[in-house]
């Protein structure tokens, strides 16, 4: 059996865990970071590779959610959209990231892909004029890309950027490794140690056998999945339950006329004024044809529509938190009534959008719900405190199984003004 010592172990390399290990590391440098991917450098951008990166599970209820398991974690799937934190962190936690979110936004070049950057996107340009006629209002979203880098006609976001356009937690690692912290790939952490209530260390599987890491402080971030899991093991109780997703369906048709939103970057804009309940906006055609294909859709798909036709939207949901990931490994997650019911308007006020943008009704076809933003699992409140700390004493928590809630928004920024606050109190 292999075995380290240091003083802070992060486990879990996503938004949560590699801006907390960035940030230790540039005060303390003893951090080891492990994590259970590998570093595939090829499947970055390549559409046909991305199952390397990607990870798909299914709850006994029939519910799909996604994630990432590989240095960077879930932001090398993601699509980039940046939301500020929701409004519950303050107003019931007096947790205010306004400082951090700013320091972030700057040093990330965080907003919104500039105007001329849509003149020759005519689809997504129709879809924001006719949600405009319908009363929406289909808004630019600020994103974690950099437009100087970016082509805009790959529309390729979601399988990694080749270009680096797109900033990925991935990048975070590598500072915390130029700044001296350890990286351990291909490594499943199996147990956290506690010994009286106080953490000891970590145990883990990796390629070269068995490996267990001696230190002071353990700093979880595997996740609104991993997270819950690595508590049950290690004998931690109270873990696992209210689990959301944010689940998100994908609807995809065909113009009468004129071309859809093919290579055209997909959630560009959105309609957040039911925020809370849903989200919808634009997708590029061939996320949208890609989603179709797997939810196996295939009767559904337009029959002899060309390519440039196809145009694509999304509903995002903010879901009840519901589900559970249990001590046994059983994932449960079904969808509620409100659920259902908040799922179907969005549907139907996305369907309305393409419609008056010109899309054929009869050529509508609709991918139910994956889910892509786990988190509740190990929320505030219940399982960590406000100062994220559980109570094994230095064992902390820092992903999106601290949200009590769903802020009914991509979580990123968030969770990368979070780890950055938490790091800078931790003496
Ligand atoms: C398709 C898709 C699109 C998305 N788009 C957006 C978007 O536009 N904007 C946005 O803000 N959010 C988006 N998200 C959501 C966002 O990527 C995640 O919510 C966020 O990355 C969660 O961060 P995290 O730190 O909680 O977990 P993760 O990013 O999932 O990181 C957890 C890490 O822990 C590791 N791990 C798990 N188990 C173990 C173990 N046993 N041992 C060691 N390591 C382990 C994993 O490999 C992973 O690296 C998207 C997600 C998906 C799937």
């Amino acid at each position: 059996m292999r075995m380290m010592e240091t003083g802070t172990v992060v486990i879990g390399t996503g938004p949560g865990g590699a801006t907390v290990a960035r940030e230790l590391a540039k005060k303390e440098k003893r951090v080891v970071l492990l994590e259970k991917g590998k570093a595939r450098d090829w499947s970055v951008g390549n559409p046909l590779a991305y199952a390397a990166m990607y990870d798909i599970r299914r709850s006994r209820q029939g519910i799909l959610v996604r994630r990432g398991i590989t240095p960077g974690g879930s932001t090398m799937i993601y699509s980039g959209n940046a939301y500020d934190p929701p409004s519950f962190l303050k107003d019931d936690f007096g947790i205010d990231l306004a400082a951090e979110v700013s320091e972030v936004k700057e040093e990330l070049n965080i907003r919104p892909v500039p105007d001329h950057f849509y003149q020759n996107y005519p689809g997504t340009r129709r879809l924001v004029e006719a949600a405009g006629e319908l009363g929406h209002a289909m808004k630019p979203q600020a994103r974690f890309i950099d437009s100087a880098l970016c082509d805009p006609h790959c529309d390729k976001c979601l399988f990694g950027c080749k270009r680096g356009a797109k900033w990925t937690a991935r990048s975070y690692v590598n500072d915390a490794v130029d700044e001296g912290a350890r990286l351990v790939t291909g490594c499943d952490v199996r147990e956290i140690l506690h010994v009286n209530g106080m953490v000891n260390g970590v145990s883990a599987q990796t390629d070269d056998g068995p490996l267990t890491v001696f230190c002071h402080r353990v700093v979880l971030a595997a996740g609104g999945m991993g997270t819950p899991e690595i508590l049950h093991w290690s004998g931690i109780k109270g873990a696992g339950t209210h689990f959301f997703t944010d689940p998100m369906a994908v609807l995809l048709g065909e113009m009468k006329e004129g071309s859809g939103t093919f290579r055209e970057i997909t959630y560009t804009f959105a309609d957040e004024s039911r925020k809370g309940e849903f989200v919808f906006g634009n997708v590029g055609a061939v996320n949208a044809f890609v989603a179709q294909v797997a939810a196996k859709n295939f009767s559904a798909l337009p029959r002899g529509a060309r390519m440039k036709k196809l145009t694509g939207m999304f509903v995002k949901l903010c879901d009840e938190p519901t589900g559970e990931i249990r001590a046994d490994g059983s994932f449960h997650k079904a969808f509620t009534p409100k659920d259902e019911a908040l799922m179907a308007q969005g549907i139907e006020a996305a369907k309305a959008v393409m419609v008056r943008a010109g899309v054929r009704p009869g050529t509508i076809a609709v991918a139910k719900g994956i889910g892509g933003h786990p988190g509740g699992t190990a929320a505030m409140g219940r399982v960590v405190g406000t100062d994220l700390q559980t109570d094994i004493e230095n064992l902390y928590i820092c992903d999106n199984s601290i949200m009590p809630v769903s802020g009914g928004t991509p979580p990123v920024l968030t969770l990368i003004a979070l780890a950055r606050q938490f790091a800078g109190k931790l003496a």
